[in-house]
């Protein structure tokens, strides 16, 4: 039998709305129901802690949970230091931004670093 989960404060803080739209908001887990645990050591049940959970609409919740979705713009910092807290900053990086594999920043440092203006920056350089 599945152990009862707690998901009181989740759920009111899903009454905030989405962070995206601000439309009626599921509590979405940010990394997955696997980081549920006990409130405190020696309880039982599970704890959906409001920090493992950002407000989002039900479409949204369902493209993010298929990874189709980056929710990195719409987390607080302490949303984001206790995913990291809880996976690491790469493991929390892939799953946040719905990113496979490598964070896909070759490409984008390449553009990122090349001055479209051509001369913008060109006096603080080289770097
Ligand atoms: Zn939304």
């Amino acid at each position: 039998m599945a152990l009862e989960r707690d998901w009181d404060e989740a759920h009111l803080k899903a009454l905030e709305g989405c962070r995206h739209c601000g439309a009626p908001a599921e509590a979405a887990h940010i990394l997955g129901r696997k980081y549920d645990k006990p409130r405190r050591p020696g309880l039982k049940g599970l704890w959906v802690n409001p920090l493992h959970i950002v407000p989002l609409c039900p479409g949204l919740h369902r493209r993010y949970d298929d990874h189709e979705y980056d929710i990195l713009p719409l987390l607080t910092f302490e949303e984001q230091a206790e995913a990291v807290r809880l996976v690491g900053i790469v493991a929390a990086y892939r799953r946040i931004t719905s990113t496979r594999g490598e964070p896909d920043g070759e490409e984008d440092l390449k553009a990122s670093t090349e001055d479209p203006a051509g001369s913008e920056w060109g006096a603080y350089g080289p770097f």
